[in-house]
């Protein structure tokens, strides 16, 4: 029972819509277009001589569920193609993804460089359990660019990178980053899950090691929880050697769903991108915005690096809003109609969430005196989006007025 190849097209040869389109397809044996969910605990051989060679061949052939199944490894194969890696590994959550990749690498005395706009429960995950194992987790400002080279120490084993930032939405300088991290014998990670592969490439930009809350934009349905690591050819061994000591592995319907998501990656990023500008334009002109924090905005401080480095925005984005009362900022939100309130983003519907940057950062302060929103901009109509956050403002001054 060996595993099917995947279809995998020249690297180069096809353009990003393509390769969305076929990359990890054609693993049936019996002609369908996309694997089945092989839903796997034990798997059978022939001969102890087929399950030997098995065993050797361990991640080349099917031996057992948690080793991963073709539907699995049909995913981990397309994400692998489209951010340019060498492998990918699938694990059961985003932050699953972030853990396994900072423990694959880190280990007891070691220094960790983490941005200060990392994403809130794994900036905990530095605090409770890094520390537990002496391992120092150092905090930077996203916007440091080359001048991290100052803060690498002869113990710092990895410099990990959020662009843009979660909530906040700073730009990083990931190949300034990067290039001084490597001169200093540092190793790069980076969470790509705003921009997808599709909008940023990390390892075309120096870094070693992506990670993914494909429970966002990959899966794009709200309704399964997954995450992926995306390793260089040189990490590579060191992460299957975690994921496998650990146990780690992501159900194989969750799989199935991540693969079905990333065939219209590329549509509903368009859409997403469009209808979020729409959106953020609309905000920029309203008087209740101070600031609209989305770096595919010319009036964000990180436009140009955007420009540069993305191939495009996705649908996340925040305001700062004028001071407003507590009450005011809640009757605002829970009168939209089409925005749920809900954690995580990155499905088909529109999201808000008021926050509060104070709140989770430690290296930066934030000055803005506002509250703040962030919103998911799904695939609805931006007009209707617009009216609902029209009436919406219309009830944040009724009651600010009271
Ligand atoms: C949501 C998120 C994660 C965590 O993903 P889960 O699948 O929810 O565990 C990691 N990084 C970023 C940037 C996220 O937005």
């Amino acid at each position: 029972m060996s595993r099917k190849r995947v279809r995998t097209p020249p690297p180069g040869h096809w353009a990003t819509d393509t390769r969305v389109a076929h990359l990890g397809s054609g693993a049936s044996d019996f002609g369908t277009m996309n694997p089945p969910v092989y839903r796997a605990s034990t798997v059978a051989f022939e001969s102890m001589a087929e399950y030997d060679r098995a065993y050797v061949e361990r991640f080349g052939d099917l031996i057992y569920g948690r080793v991963g199944t073709p539907t699995s490894w049909a995913f981990e194969d397309a994400v692998a193609g489209l951010e340019g890696g060498a492998a990918a590994f699938l694990l059961p959550s985003g932050l699953a993804a972030i853990s396994a990749a900072l423990l694959s690498q880190l280990r007891s005395g070691d220094h960790l460089l983490m941005v200060d706009t990392v994403y809130g429960p794994g900036r905990a995950f530095c605090s409770n359990v890094l520390t537990r194992y002496g391992i120092e987790t150092e905090f930077y400002d996203p916007l440091i660019g080359a001048g991290i080279e100052r803060l690498i120490r002869p113990n710092t084993r990895v410099v990990y990178c959020e662009s843009p930032g979660s909530q906040t939405f700073e730009m990083q300088d990931v190949r300034a980053i990067a290039d001084a991290a490597h001169r200093k014998g540092a190793l790069v990670m980076l969470d790509n899950t705003w921009a997808t592969p599709i909008g940023f490439r990390g390892f075309d930009h120096g870094v070693d090691i992506v990670v993914h809350a494909a429970t966002k934009y990959l899966v794009g349905h709200s309704d399964a929880m997954l995450g992926i690591v995306v390793t260089n050819e040189a990490s590579r061994g060191s992460v299957r050697a975690w994921v496998d000591a650990n146990g780690l592995c992501a159900g194989a319907d969750e799989a199935w769903l991540g693969l079905r998501g990333l065939r219209t990656l590329s549509v509903r990023l368009a859409r997403h991108q469009e209808n979020a500008l729409a959106v953020a334009r609309w905000f920029e002109s309203r008087p209740e915005v101070a600031r609209v924090l989305h770096p595919g905005l010319p009036s964000h401080p990180g436009h140009a690096l955007w420009q540069r480095d993305f191939r495009l925005a996705s649908g996340l984005f925040s305001i700062v809003l004028h001071p407003f009362g507590k009450a005011a900022v809640e009757s605002f939100v829970d009168s939209l109609e089409l925005f749920a309130i809900g954690a995580s983003w990155g499905g088909y519907e529109s999201l808000v969430m008021p926050f509060a940057p104070t709140k989770i950062r430690s290296a930066t302060r934030w000055k803005d005196p506002g509250p703040c929103v962030r919103f998911h901009v799904g695939l609805e109509d931006p007009a209707d989006l617009i009216r609902d956050l029209e009436r919406g403002f219309a009830r944040l001054h009724e009651t600010e007025g009271r």
